[in-house]
């Protein structure tokens, strides 16, 4: 991220090391960073000191909980928000999304998870990438929507129209967690309970034929009790050399 370019993070946390690591480890980053302890003012940091890029929103929070923060920006404003939730607030994660946030990490998460979170969702919100794009490239893989044609490190895929609709969908919006729900009815087009198996047996045919190890993988990675998100492994570069 250059230095000319900063972005502003309302960082909303009552945990005082917790808002000071993500704090410090988001600017080396260079993002430029508005703290809040509470709820009441996150509101008031959001309302009078705009405009922010993103906002890294707590769930349980002093004042006005996260979820009423959440509800009352999402009134007003389609800002990005990353959500962080203690273990065990299963139901509560998924609200956070319904709530209308874009992503949540579940506590304790590495700050370098974190900020790649919050890279990955400010390239999604500012790429003027077109929604109905036909050709998603990353990393080893290529989809020609069109075509209807998937390349894995240039070699073709064999995928049903079920598994390339899956991994259209996915891919369309790297890191955004989809629920089984949300997958049936994007992929398989109808809204009922008993089909949200459908959508693991299909992620379990295409990660065989991504070759993708689900504990360690290199495109979709499980969301615990959730759903799924697409998010391509980053490929370590080498170092930059410098000319002479
Ligand atoms: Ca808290």
């Amino acid at each position: 991220m250059s230095k000319s370019d900063p972005r502003r993070v309302l960082l909303v946390e009552d945990e005082k090391a917790i808002r000071d690591a993500v704090a410090a480890y988001l600017e080396r980053d260079g993002f430029w960073v508005t703290p809040a302890a509470d709820g009441a003012a996150a509101l008031n940091a959001f309302h009078n000191d705009p405009p922010f890029d993103l906002i890294i929103l707590d769930l349980m929070l002093p004042k006005i909980p996260g979820e009423v923060v959440c509800k009352e920006i999402r009134n007003v404003s389609d800002i990005p928000i990353i959500m962080l939730t203690a273990k065990g607030e299963i139901d509560n994660r998924i609200a956070g999304l319904e709530l209308g946030a874009d992503d949540y990490l579940v506590k304790p998460f590495s700050p370098r998870e974190l900020i790649a979170r919050v890279r990955a969702l400010l390239r999604r919100v500012h790429s003027t990438d077109d929604p109905q794009r036909d050709k998603l490239v990353y990393d080893g893989l290529e989809l020609d929507i069109s075509a209807h044609r998937a390349l894995l490190d240039e070699k073709d895929l064999d995928l049903t129209a079920s598994e390339f609709k899956l991994l259209t969908t996915l891919a369309r919006y790297p890191g955004r967690v989809y629920t089984r729900m949300e997958l049936v009815e994007k992929v398989l087009g109808y809204d009922f309970d008993g089909y949200e198996r459908t959508v693991d047996s299909h992620v379990k045919n295409l990660r065989a034929k991504l070759n993708d190890d689900p504990r360690d993988p290199r495109f979709i990675h499980t969301v615990h009790g959730v759903g799924y998100r697409f998010e391509p492994r980053q490929i370590e570069s080498a170092p930059k050399k410098t000319k002479k």
